[in-house]
């Protein structure tokens, strides 16, 4: 059977376990004679697969008791708005860090239910490093500060959660959660869109501290106002049903691993891999300031910016089953995306690669 490393940004790669297991089930699930497709949200055997979904999402990230999890849809892109439009209750206001094209994209959605401050942003130097966030840059009146933690586009991440004191912190993890342990109550609202980390497109996940939720407007629609899904245990309306099911299988997956603590130990070394590799090399080099520097997202381009050298490396790549090695087209090279899914071996297949096409090129 052919399989490839997949260095997609996302839609990503899902760990082969978990796709070999939903294969398994796939015709008929649990002697139901029906796929999980096929299931009602409000059959039994589904009603397991959310609560089991959520328990060991719990339990992976150790969230406390006063938040609760969401699963809902319209992607991290739907969070953009729906965040502020259930936040931006009390003074109006709210505090943003501009870190890269989703930071923008968040600010300019925030920005139509309120009064949005950048407080801090990296746009003049390309995104290519995280600025600082100190308590005293924060409007103590503020109803939250919005940052995103990792990204994906650029390839930077926080190296540390900016204390925010009591104006609550709400975070775009789509492209880090999972991938190494955090304080979840840091946070007041963490948000992911599940096609980089979590499962296929289809599924956001919220977690929400308990007192953010039932404060929006009477005009907020019933979809878009968090209580909504928090009431209903997020079966309002049929949610996604077989990515819920996908992300629960690769939950169990993460769990069997060793939990979060193991993942991190494990993206470390892929990262440090590709790092080393890039720091020590006369022909690529990474574009991101090394403190700033993502271990899911790796950018990286020819020091001498030849263009044609770096379609002939992506051509080459993909020939020998390294796919999606392009860059964004805002940061140009080439960028690997090396997530959860992403075996040690992919990685280390990648950096022979490039050692190779180093040597071949030079
Ligand atoms: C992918 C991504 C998004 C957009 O997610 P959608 O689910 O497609 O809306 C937003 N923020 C970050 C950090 C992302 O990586």
């Amino acid at each position: 059977m052919k399989r490839v490393y997949n260095f997609s940004a996302g839609p990503s790669m899902l760990p082969l376990p978990v796709l070999e297991k939903a294969q398994s089930e796939l015709l008929n699930y649990r002697d139901s004679g029906m796929s999980v497709m096929e299931l009602s949200h409000r059959s039994g055997l589904f009603t397991d697969i959310i609560t089991k979904a959520e328990e060991v999402l719990r339990e992976l990230m150790h969230i406390p008791e006063n938040y609760k999890v969401l699963f809902l849809q319209g992607g991290a892109s739907q969070q953009f708005a729906m965040a502020p439009m259930n936040l931006l209750v009390k003074s109006g206001k709210a505090d943003y860090v501009n870190t890269g094209s989703w930071s923008k994209k968040a600010i300019k959605e925030a920005k139509k239910y309120g009064q949005i401050r950048v407080i801090a942003s990296s746009e003049e130097e390309n995104f290519t490093y995280i600025p600082k966030v100190e308590k005293n840059m924060i409007d103590p009146e503020a109803d939250y500060v919005h940052i995103t933690t990792n990204n994906t586009i650029e390839g930077t991440t926080f190296p540390e959660i900016p204390d925010t004191g009591d104006v609550p912190l709400v975070a775009d993890m789509s492209s880090n959660i999972l991938s190494e342990e955090i304080d979840v109550s840091k946070f007041g609202l963490i948000y992911a869109g599940a096609q980089k980390n979590i499962a296929p497109a289809g599924l956001t996940v919220v977690i929400i501290r308990e007192d953010l939720i039932g404060n929006a407007p009477e005009s907020c629609p019933t979809m878009l106002d968090y209580k909504t899904h928090s009431d209903s245990g997020s079966l309002y309306n049929t949610p996604p049903t077989y990515t819920i099911y996908m992300a629960k299988l690769v939950f169990e997956w993460l769990k069997e691993l060793g939990g979060l603590k193991e993942m991190e130990r494990i993206n470390r070394e892929k990262a440090q891999l590709l790092y080393d590799y890039i720091n020590g090399s006369a022909m690529f080099t990474s574009p991101v300031q090394p403190d700033s520097r993502s271990i899911m997202n790796v950018p990286f381009v020819t020091k001498s910016g030849d263009t044609d050298l770096e379609a002939a490396f992506i051509k080459e790549a993909q020939g020998l089953g390294l796919e999606t090695l392009k860059g964004h087209r805002s940061v140009g090279g080439m960028r690997a995306s090396i997530y959860n899914a992403m075996p040690v071996e992919g990685v280390e297949k990648l950096v022979n690669f490039m050692r190779e096409f180093e040597k071949n090129y030079k």
